[in-house]
């Protein structure tokens, strides 16, 4: 899985951060600082949940 953020949309809620703070990482605003990333296997349910948490709709997961 991969894990796509739409950086025009990100407006630093942190949400996917608080669900997992490894994968979503984000800057000192609370913006997410990765734009594209592989989800290891183990962690694909944190990534399912860290997008639907995330307010703007901004993360993809492929
Ligand atoms: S929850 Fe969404 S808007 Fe907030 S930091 Fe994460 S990607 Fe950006």
């Amino acid at each position: 899985m991969k894990a796509l953020i739409d950086m025009t949309k990100c407006s630093g809620h942190a949400r996917c951060f608080d669900i997992d703070s490894d994968l979503f990482q984000i800057d000192d605003s609370g913006y997410a600082l990765r734009e594209e990333f592989d989800v290891p296997s183990d962690r694909e349910a944190a990534a399912r949940d860290g997008a639907a948490a995330c307010p703007e709709r901004a993360i993809t997961l492929r």
